[in-house]
């Protein structure tokens, strides 16, 4: 790689040198006003990749407000006129309301909203105190006419306002300066707020692969992955809490890979996300219905078991559920350290797979990776023994 002496210091960390990963070039339309070359490089310090190109954010702002492509009701993405820009709106509101559990009272800004499709979905999920923040003016009056307050202006432009939540949705990768950005933002977060960036992942481009050199376009100029994205937050003083992969739908037949972290502004106890995912799993693990009415059944039935797998699932399961409540003969398992030599569970003997060729009741399969492969043992030691996968 050739190394540089960057025009572009980096982003994120400031560093002065870095290597260069390709050249992009473009030939564009008489006015354009971003830059027709770049370099992609990769800072010498914090890895973090980007272009590297001589011009200002300046010139960038002046881009989105006189350019934007964002405005269109038929091509622009972010205003959910399309059902896949509908979908990809509908997963983000989704996970604001359902995973981060985002009260329906707090002020909530997505800057650079383009035409507010995720403010509107938001809206109809019943939160009150929504704001856009967009520099054209024309998807301004697109946010506004849907009865939803919109400013025009750019993330450096907002004074004197404060909120609980802040979006930041498929921005940050079209931004020039990203340490004044994200220091704009946190100045936008009130004491206990929360930030919520998501940008496309460098990390999966060649897993999306659409056209040669499809993410090197004029307008995405920062290359992030969890890390980077993790390491800019953390450069202006903000808690990484949370972050999470998604593949977002851009036309009919593409998908787009992204990443997003959600900061907090002060390092709460208490907000613990790790514990929310725990609980979320409790939740779904204890209501697995299909396994409870399963052992119902079998109890019901009142024919002697035998009960493949002597592992985790099965010691979770005679312990948590009825399932000892079942007339049981013997345990079996495949694997000979398990069996023989006198070894009981539940003062029951462990047998070996060979011991079903004597057997006349229900064999219940338990095992949460290889029932299936169990049910084929099963019938081939003995082809008239009752199967039941709890699986
Ligand atoms: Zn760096």
């Amino acid at each position: 790689m050739i190394n540089k002496k960057l025009l572009r210091r980096c982003p994120i960390c400031g560093a002065a040198e870095g290597s260069i990963l390709y050249t992009q070039k473009f030939t564009v339309p008489d006015d354009f006003i971003l830059p027709k070359e770049y370099d992609v490089v990769v800072c010498g310090n914090c890895g973090f990749s980007f272009a590297d190109t001589l011009s200002n954010q300046e010139t960038y702002n002046k881009f989105y407000e006189l350019q934007s492509k964002y405005e269109s009701k038929v091509t622009g993405s972010g205003g959910g006129y399309s059902d896949y820009d509908l979908k990809r709106l509908n997963d983000t509101a989704d996970y604001i309301e359902h995973d981060l559990q985002l009260d329906k009272n707090a002020s909530i800004a997505d800057i650079g909203c383009a035409n507010g499709g995720l403010l509107k979905n938001l809206k109809n999920r019943g939160y009150k105190n929504l704001t856009g923040i967009d520099p054209s003016v024309i998807c301004v009056q697109n946010v506004r006419e849907q009865g939803i307050e919109c400013i025009k202006g750019s993330i450096f432009d907002i004074q004197n306002k404060t909120f609980d939540f802040c979006i930041l949705s498929h921005v940050m990768e079209h931004i020039y300066n990203l340490q004044d950005a994200i220091f704009a933002v946190k100045k936008l977060l009130s004491a206990s707020g929360q930030l919520y960036i998501e940008v496309p992942n460098s990390s999966l481009y060649t897993d999306f692969y659409v056209v040669p050199f499809y993410y090197f376009d004029s307008e995405h100029i920062n290359h992030f992955d969890n890390i980077s994205l993790t390491n800019l937050g953390a450069s202006a003083g903000l808690h990484a809490v949370h972050y999470g992969y998604k593949s977002i739908p851009v036309s009919n037949n593409v998908l787009y890979p992204a990443v997003f972290v959600v900061f907090d502004k002060i390092s709460v106890t208490g907000t613990n996300y790790a514990e929310l995912s725990l609980r979320n799993y409790i939740n779904r693990s204890s209501q697995d219905s299909n396994i409870h009415s399963k052992i119902s059944e079998l109890i019901a039935d009142r024919k002697e078991i035998c009960i493949w797998g002597v592992g985790n699932y099965t010691f979770r399961l005679l312990a948590t559920t009825d399932l000892a409540k079942c007339d049981i003969r013997y345990f079996v398992d495949s694997d000979s350290k398990k069996t023989g030599n006198g070894k009981t569970l539940m003062s029951k003997k462990i047998v070996s797979p060979q011991a079903l060729k004597d057997f006349k009741g229900t064999v219940v399969i338990s095992s949460a990776l290889y029932a299936r492969d169990i049910e084929k043992q099963v019938n081939a030691i003995n082809p008239e023994l009752k199967t039941v996968l709890l699986a």
